[in-house]
């Protein structure tokens, strides 16, 4: 059975650029009608934290990304002790005892003399006296020692990958404390959980290398692996220092519709164009991962400005109603406040300016031309107005003045919304409970 996983650490809110990971991952088993799984990597303790867990939950269920079972890495402690204890057995983790100092003097001198700073296996050297001896002195942690051949997969966005593990440093699978680190941990659960297709960034593709090494020493079968291209910004910038500020939390608080988010982000980076979607059913059929390229992705924050409004305008005033009962529209109003203003807002933040509007009117916008030509048509105004009354009343209002087109109309628009611009002026007028232009 087709089976993904979301793996974030819980370290932090999860951004866009995790988004596009969960996503492409939950499209994939979604579409094959497989399972997806939300592993929480939280081996490290120092660094997990239950709150970014709880975050994580709630921003993947606010986009509807539901996952079929969830793993925590920190319940799986020994499944990774007994990895790790195979790996000793057939000789491919071995005890090193290097400080972070030393290694930085021998990565110094590797490239001096010109060569890639490749750690230099100095471990395997010693003789199991000067291991204990280091041991009891500093105390010694593992690397995985890799097999010094080219390792190649078929990368299901980037096609053949191919890398060389002599130019890769054997990985540290096991901290001096004892903490299994990310590359164990994740292959274990890789194999274990039935995973069939990890998609990641492209940082992770030495990562991959390495691991397809510790899968197959585990006796394992490597799955499908899939590396999408990093995000940039708009003008090709790194994003790296911006994904703060482009948490999913901060996206939702901004107003964004999940389905317009998700839209963009089933299709930025393909060769298929953006198509906004209502339903998760249709991002699934269209969703094909071999559509995606390995060039960087541009990720532009306003793109999602228009495909949120474009859902928001679709919207029944019936779908709208949790956010009309919210911001204190009467029951029997909401239907044709809807229909006024669903043109005019470009986030459900809009709704509550336009309802303010028409509970207490608008400082008026009135030019010294006007002045005289507002106050004679306001007081023509009735004091009940219908959905007629705006005809009429300018119809009267042209008739007694002679004003006609943009110049009988803009000044009564400014006067009663402070704005050039705005909802169907007979369908508002009705709304509008205070008029303060009336002076
Ligand atoms: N916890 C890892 C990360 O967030 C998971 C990477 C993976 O998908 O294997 O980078």
């Amino acid at each position: 059975m087709t089976t993904t996983r979301f793996a974030p650490s819980p370290t932090g809110y999860i951004h866009i650029g995790n988004l596009r990971t969960a996503l492409m991952n939950y499209l994939i088993a979604r579409k094959a009608g497989g399972s997806f799984i939300l592993r929480i990597d939280d081996t490290d303790p120092e660094r997990s934290k239950e709150e970014y867990v709880d975050a994580i939950k709630e921003d993947l269920t606010w986009l509807g990304l539901t996952w079929d079972r969830i793993e925590r890495q920190s319940e799986r402690l020994e499944r990774y002790e007994a990895a790790a204890e195979a790996l000793r057995a057939s000789g491919r983790l071995y005890e090193v005892f290097e400080t972070p100092t030393e290694l930085d003097l021998k990565r110094k001198k590797q490239l001096n003399m010109g060569k890639p700073p490749v750690y230099d296996r100095a471990g395997l050297a010693l003789s199991e006296s000067e291991r204990e001896a280091l041991r009891a002195e500093r105390g010694g942690y593992w690397r995985f020692k890799l097999d010094h051949a080219r390792i190649e997969w078929n990368d299901l966005i980037g096609g053949e990958t191919s890398i060389d593990a002599a130019s890769v440093s054997d990985p540290v699978l096991i901290r001096a404390d004892g903490q299994v680190l990310y590359t164990l941990a994740s292959v274990v659960d890789d194999m274990e959980m039935g995973v069939t297709h990890v998609v990641r960034g492209a940082d992770h593709v030495t990562n991959t290398a390495t691991q397809i090494q510790i899968i197959e020493a585990l006796g394992g079968t490597a799955p499908g692996f899939a590396h999408h291209s990093l995000l940039t910004g708009p003008q090709g910038e790194a994003l790296s220092k911006r994904l703060g500020t482009l948490s999913l939390r901060d996206l939702r608080a901004r107003g964004v519709e999940p389905m317009a988010l998700l839209s963009l982000m089933a299709r930025l980076g393909s060769a298929d164009p953006v198509e906004l979607r209502s339903e998760m059913a249709e991002l699934i059929e269209g969703f094909d991962i071999a559509r995606f390229g390995t060039a960087p992705t541009k990720f532009d924050e306003a793109d999602l400005v228009p495909l949120t409004a474009r859902i928001l305008h679709g919207m029944s005033a019936e779908e709208m109603d949790a956010d009309l009962a919210r911001i204190g529209v009467p029951e029997a109003e909401r239907a044709p406040f809807w229909e006024v203003v669903r043109e005019n807002i470009e986030t459900r933040a809009d709704l509550e300016g336009w309802w303010r509007l028409c509970l207490e009117g608008a400082e008026p916008v009135i030019d010294a031309e006007d002045a005289e030509f507002v106050a004679e048509a306001m007081a023509l105004l009735p004091e009940t107005r219908d959905a007629d009354t705006w005809s009429a009343w300018t119809a009267q209002v042209k008739e007694k003045t002679g004003r006609k087109g943009r110049g009988l109309f803009m000044p009564l628009r400014k006067a009663l919304t402070g704005m050039e611009r705005g909802p169907d002026m007979g369908a508002l007028l009705p709304l509008l409970k205070t008029i303060r232009a009336r002076g």
